[in-house]
């Protein structure tokens, strides 16, 4: 690896985000703490400064979404203490999309609490390929498809698979109900292009159609809450900022369907330049 790009990963730290399944070090500062917070009803933000964990607190035990790298788990411990919660209560694990940033504490969280690892089935062959730094494998329970539920406690989750990022990346929606309220929730998982290859993609060819396909769908749902993969995709910094200061009557920042539509505008938006820019370079060559 050369010095302008580690010198670019660590301005950047996003650009890792798409790396295929190496086992690199974290970036810098993405294991950082982050207060964690209700989002709203049962669902919780338990992840790093840069990257996402959702704890969803039930009567008969609690989901996490997303271990991120084995580095960040003692971090995503302390934010579940922090919320009053008991890590051992994790009885499901939904893993995130199969990029080394989101799956490799999965060995760990399995070991340390028993939970059912769950993950979607186009996820499946990279699980299985995945080096995992300590030598681990990735524990696979149950493989969920497209419209699935996962179930704990009375609540419920629905997967839907919007492929691109990776072939397999998974959304989660679950109601969620505040004031009285039900809320759509959405928990995203990644509209990322960045450093990926559109054309002559051996490795994945319909990369390009499942990303149209991907926006279009993406644009389907009626989301009001919502959430991402990394904080930065849904603002989080801002939201929280706002959470904080919210006094009794404010809205809560996360119901934000308007930014859940210009996200996705705008992360498409950034594909079309891109494969427009990879066409005509293919062209000219
Ligand atoms: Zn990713």
């Amino acid at each position: 690896m050369n010095k302008l790009l580690l010198k670019k990963m660590v301005v950047c730290p996003l650009l890792l985000a798409w790396l295929p399944l190496a086992a690199l070090a974290q970036p810098k500062g993405w294991n950082d703490p982050f207060p964690p917070h209700k989002i709203m009803d049962n669902l919780y933000y338990v992840g790093t400064s840069q990257l996402s964990s959702f704890l969803i607190t039930t009567p008969e035990g609690n989901i996490l979404i997303s271990t991120d790298y084995e580095t960040s788990v003692p971090v995503i411990e302390a934010a579940v203490k922090q919320l009053g919660f008991n890590f051992k209560d994790i009885k499901i694990l939904i893993s995130g999309h199969a990029h080394p940033d989101h799956i490799e504490g999965d060995p760990l969280v399995k070991e340390m609490t028993g939970a059912q690892v769950v993950v979607g089935r186009l996820e499946v062959p990279y699980v299985k390929a995945f080096k995992n730094p300590k030598g681990k494998q990735q524990p696979i329970d149950r493989i969920v498809d497209d419209g699935d539920t996962v179930s704990l406690g009375g609540t419920t989750l629905t997967a839907h698979v919007l492929p691109g990022h990776t072939k397999g990346c998974i959304a989660w929606s679950l109601p969620l109900k505040e004031s009285g309220k039900t809320y759509y929730g959405f928990l995203e998982c990644s509209l990322n292009i960045q450093g990926m290859q559109f054309v002559g993609n051996t490795d994945y060819p319909n990369i390009v159609d499942d990303f149209r396909a991907t926006h279009k769908k993406a644009r389907s749902f009626p989301v009001e809450v919502w959430a991402s993969s990394h904080g930065v995709f849904y603002g989080l910094d801002e939201k929280y900022a706002k959470l904080k200061a919210r006094k009794e009557g404010d809205p809560n920042p996360f119901i934000d369907p308007e930014g859940y539509q210009a996200h996705v505008t705008e992360f498409e938006k950034k594909f079309d330049e891109v494969l427009a820019a990879q066409l005509s370079k293919a062209k000219a060559q």
